[in-house]
């Protein structure tokens, strides 16, 4: 049922965030102000509250209705952000409701469009939007070619995490990350990570 892996899709983020976050943190030390795995934390422990008063039979709609409203109320860039791409792929959810694989792919092409307009992030600008860029492509493809939900995260969760690490070559443009100049390069961006991070959660809830 879409409902029961959604929960379990996010109860696995949570524990994999706990596994992440000191290198999440310290990406963000290195690259921003510091705050990214401590804006993630305050999301996620609203999230994690909000899914516990969720009905067990609520919709997969509601369970990311219920995630892009904590991320929504936290700060820092990526909370509303954030908010924003989850609320897309609550709405596909809601419109694809018996299938995940569909919704899934229109929503993360939705929140993803909606990120880039709001924060405007293109490709290349070392951002989370270039994993979320890596994801799009990949639900677009398998998602056309008819496959299930565990070969399509397999292939989303490995494209999210090279996004994410192609980020480590790039130059910062925007954001806290672009004060910082040449010292940007090398290492990876914390949101791109995460949003790798979040695709394996949910490739590990799958199987
Ligand atoms: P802040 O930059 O306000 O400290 P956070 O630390 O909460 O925000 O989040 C940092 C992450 O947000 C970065 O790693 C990057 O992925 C993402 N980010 C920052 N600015 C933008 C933007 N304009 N568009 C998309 N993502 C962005
Ligand atoms: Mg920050």
């Amino acid at each position: 049922m879409a409902q029961d892996f959604a929960f379990k899709w996010f109860a696995t983020y949570f524990d994999d965030f706990e596994h992440s976050k000191d290198e999440l943190g310290e990406l963000d030390r290195k690259l921003g102000d510091g705050d990214f795995a401590v804006n993630l934390a305050s999301a996620l422990k609203l999230c994690k509250e909000a899914l516990g008063d969720l009905p067990p039979d609520s919709t997969a709609a509601g369970v990311f209705s219920a995630v892009s409203g904590g991320f929504l109320h936290t700060g820092g860039t990526s909370g509303p952000l954030l908010g924003m791409w989850f609320r897309e792929i609550a709405k596909a959810c809601a419109s694809h409701e018996e299938d995940l694989v569909s919704a899934l792919s229109t929503g993360v092409r939705a929140g993803t469009s909606a990120v880039q307009r709001l924060g405007g992030a293109e490709a290349g600008d070392k951002t989370m939007v270039d994993a979320m860029l890596a994801a799009v492509d990949t639900f677009e493809q398998f998602s056309s070619q008819g496959a299930d939900l565990s070969t399509v995260l397999e292939a989303v969760a490995k494209s999210a995490e090279k996004g994410a690490e192609s980020t480590a070559d790039m130059h910062a443009n925007l954001g806290r990350a672009s004060y910082v100049g040449d010292i940007s390069v090398g290492l990876p961006d914390p949101g791109a990570k995460a949003i790798a991070l979040f695709f394996n959660s949910g490739l590990k809830a799958v199987n």
